[in-house]
């Protein structure tokens, strides 16, 4: 590499990818940039829900990542430090690190029972969908284990999209939502928490609040909270305790989550953490993540000496709720130095495309020419 200064990303989600196209556009050639991640593949984790509902494949939302003017290294990183990266008994050092490298679903934690689907992605809404949509009659059971999760209004929206499904088919199925949080999008605020309601209400999903899953004293067909109550089952889709990535062992904060600082440093050195990874107090999106690493690259660059960081960008995020009828709904978050602010559009089908323009560009931005992903509505 004959640039001077080398910095390298870890994950080749929202974050991660967002970091790595900044560093690279304003890096005026000065910067080095290397991005690692398994696999070499980038996957909208948003799709999970399309996949459930049966209307896409997991591949529709994965791609190989091969960003022009970045190195692309596929491994996984077994530690970061503010002056490179572990992987193995290899390093790689680097004068900055931005380290995306997202949350890890648990599902290993999750008892195996056969009317139970315990994930949270594309691939595992694939096995969800065979054993939630095959019902003709009974009872669907989605379920958040543990907070917090990826995209608060996403296992709402699952229930309310499987409710019209059924409704569709003329299934005699009824649908739950089961969460630990006293109200559903509280850190959302606004008018979230009581749309998310209401869409609940209306689509016939009965919503059950605060209610905290006890798995050692849950069987297969009945999932029962520590305060005693218990939902019957025919078919679940258990949401899996997000844990820390191993990567990031060591360094401060509780839980999943590691402390950061101004733009994500964590300890005010030149390591970076952004994205789902980052306890910034923003709910797990992935326009936070983008934008978070977007304000981390520019700190990296300006503690590099290479270019002044620019004020960070306004945080925005789109998340989707699927309505009877294939209409969607959209839940937009923008938060600003004033703070946050709710909007909510819909429900109509015209949104369609401002659902599969997001995931558009996410492939496109790891490297993906013109995806041809169509709007399932
Ligand atoms: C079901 C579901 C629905 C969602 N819907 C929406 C939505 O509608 N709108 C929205 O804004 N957000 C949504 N989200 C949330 C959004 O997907 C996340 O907030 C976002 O993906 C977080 O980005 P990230 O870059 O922090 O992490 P991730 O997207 O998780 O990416 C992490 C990357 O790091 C890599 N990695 C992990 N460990 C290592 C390692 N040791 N070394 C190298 N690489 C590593 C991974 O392979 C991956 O490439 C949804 C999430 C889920 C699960």
């Amino acid at each position: 590499m004959s640039s001077d200064r080398h910095v390298v990303v870890v994950g080749a989600g929202p974050g991660g990818l967002a970091a790595a196209a900044r560093l690279r556009d304003r890096g005026g050639g000065r910067v080095a940039v290397t991005l690692i991640a398994p696999g070499l593949r980038a996957t909208f984790l948003g799709g999970t829900l399309d996949v459930a509902l049966g209307d896409q494949e997991p591949t529709a939302f994965s791609a190989p990542v091969d960003m022009a003017g970045v190195r692309c290294i596929d491994a996984a990183v077994s530690a970061v430090a503010p002056d490179g990266v572990a992987l193995g008994d290899d390093r790689i050092a680097a004068d900055a690190v931005i380290a995306a490298p997202g949350l890890v679903v648990d599902a290993n934690s999750m008892p195996s029972w056969s009317r139970v689907v315990a994930a949270w992605d594309p691939y595992g809404a694939r096995r969800l969908r065979e054993r939630a949509l095959g019902l003709r009659a009974g009872r669907v059971l989605v379920a958040i284990t543990a907070v917090p999760y990826r995209c608060p209004p996403a296992p709402l929206a699952l229930a309310v999209g499987l409710a019209g499904r059924h409704l569709e088919a003329r299934h005699a199925v009824r649908v739950t939502v089961a969460t630990p949080e006293a109200v559903p999008l509280a850190g959302v605020g606004g008018e979230a928490p009581a749309f998310v309601s209401d869409a609940c209400a209306a689509a016939g999903v009965t919503l059950e609040r605060g209610f905290v899953p006890d798995l050692q004293a849950s069987a297969d067909g009945v999932l029962r909270a520590t305060d005693g109550r218990e939902i019957p089952y025919d078919g679940a889709f258990l949401v899996p305790a997000h844990r820390r990535a191993a990567c990031l062992e060591g360094l401060p904060g509780t839980g999943p989550l590691v402390a950061v600082g101004e733009r994500g440093s964590v300890d005010g050195s030149p390591l970076y953490v952004v994205g789902d990874a980052a306890g910034t107090g923003l709910p797990r999106a992935a326009g936070f993540a983008s934008g978070a690493a977007v304000a981390a690259a520019d700190g990296a660059l300006e503690s590099l000496g290479i270019a002044p960081a620019p004020p960070p960008p306004a945080l925005e995020a789109s998340c989707f709720m699927f309505h009877h009828g294939r209409a969607i709904s959209r839940i937009g978050v923008r938060y600003t130095g004033d703070g946050p602010s709710v909007r909510i559009d819909g429900p109509s089908r015209d949104l369609w495309p401002a659902r599969t323009g997001e995931l558009r560009r996410f492939l496109e931005a790891a490297g993906a020419p013109g995806s041809g992903v169509t709007a399932a509505g």
